[in-house]
């Protein structure tokens, strides 16, 4: 079968690969559909740490079942699927525990292993949620909205609360459409007018701030009716922004860091005392997101509409990749296998 993979950075090429064998516990799937993550154009660039060439990218996978065993999830040929691409160690001391996101020797579809840019793939079954009401677009749409959402989870936000969400990129709208979606209240921060934009006009956020503005911190106050938002959530990775959480955040709130920072980062300890904040690390997310976010975007109360900006074939990826993520205006491509 034709495989997309990409050699070294900058360069994919069609390689011929054997269909994959499945064995028992695995299901044969069709990949249909793949969205187009950060982590593989940072991986395209050369610029994901620890990352190994050549490797298939694709772990964001809307796919239909082939062939599999009678299984406990009632999981059937023909069946139409999102993928939960972590695979994890389930004797680990994390997974024990419920945290199959964060296992000690967690392997990532197209990140750490090789992913779904191909035609067929063999997955282990407790991977595959099912969506048969879902379009593929959407199932590959899914596990995007649940990073954001397990963050929103972490934050343990209410219907009742507030949140600053700073960043505005992909991440970032999968936790602001869930937060929205739960019914609290949302701020949305950003450093891109187009982005905001995009927040305000198709994701229908009331409140989206400019967070370079000189006057930022009285503009937060001031919405947040003299005080400050109960959870603030970092979606950049930017140094700045996410040692800045610590002074945005109201007394007795909680921080949560989405975006990821390869460095260290630093804060005020007396100030982290008197607030008594709480700081969170959210990393991935759990089977249980994955049923959560199906169900919301089922009900309709997240809507996926506005995600998908910009389409390719699998086919055209070693020629129409670089242009398609250098498009002004792209939230999401997706691949179609
Ligand atoms: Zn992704």
């Amino acid at each position: 079968m034709k495989t997309i993979q990409l050699q070294t950075p900058g360069a994919f090429q069609e390689i011929e690969e054997a269909e994959p064998v499945r064995n028992s516990g695995k299901a044969l799937v069709r990949v249909h559909r793949i969205g187009v993550c950060g982590t593989d154009i940072h991986a395209y660039h050369g610029r994901q740490p620890f990352f190994d060439y050549p490797r298939i990218l694709g772990h964001e996978l809307g796919v239909e079942v082939l062939e599999v065993d009678d299984n406990e999830a009632g999981i059937q040929v023909g069946d139409k699927c999102s993928v939960e691409p972590y695979l994890n160690d389930s004797d680990s001391a994390a997974s024990r525990i419920g945290k199959s996101n964060c296992c000690e020797s967690l392997e990532v579809l197209g990140v750490h292993i090789d992913g779904g840019m191909r035609p067929l793939l063999a997955l282990p079954i407790d991977k595959l949620h099912i969506a048969n009401d879902l379009s593929y677009d959407q199932l590959a749409l899914i596990e995007t909205i649940c990073i954001g959402a397990h963050g929103i989870e972490r934050s343990q936000l209410t219907a009742e609360e507030t949140i600053l969400v700073l960043g505005s990129g992909p991440i970032g709208l999968g936790a602001i459409q869930f937060a929205l979606a739960q019914g609290s209240r949302v701020i949305v921060a950003d450093i891109n007018e187009q982005r905001l934009a995009f927040c305000r006009d198709v994701i229908k956020v009331h409140h989206t701030l400019k967070a370079d503005d000189p006057d930022f911190e009285a503009q937060l106050s001031e919405l947040c009716g003299g005080g400050l938002p109960q959870v603030v959530l970092d979606a950049t990775g930017n140094r700045f922004s996410m040692q800045r959480t610590f002074t945005l955040t109201a007394h007795g709130g909680r921080i949560v860091f989405l975006g990821l920072l390869k460095g260290d980062i630093s804060f005020d300890d007396p100030n982290f005392h008197r607030r008594e904040l709480t700081l969170l690390a959210s990393r991935n997310a759990t089977p249980d997101t994955f049923k959560k976010v199906i169900a919301a975007v089922k009900d309709g109360s997240l809507d996926t509409k506005p995600w998908i900006t910009h389409r390719l074939s699998l086919d055209a990826v070693p020629i129409d990749f670089e242009n398609t993520i250098s498009q002004p205006g792209l939230i999401k491509a997706v691949i179609e296998a």
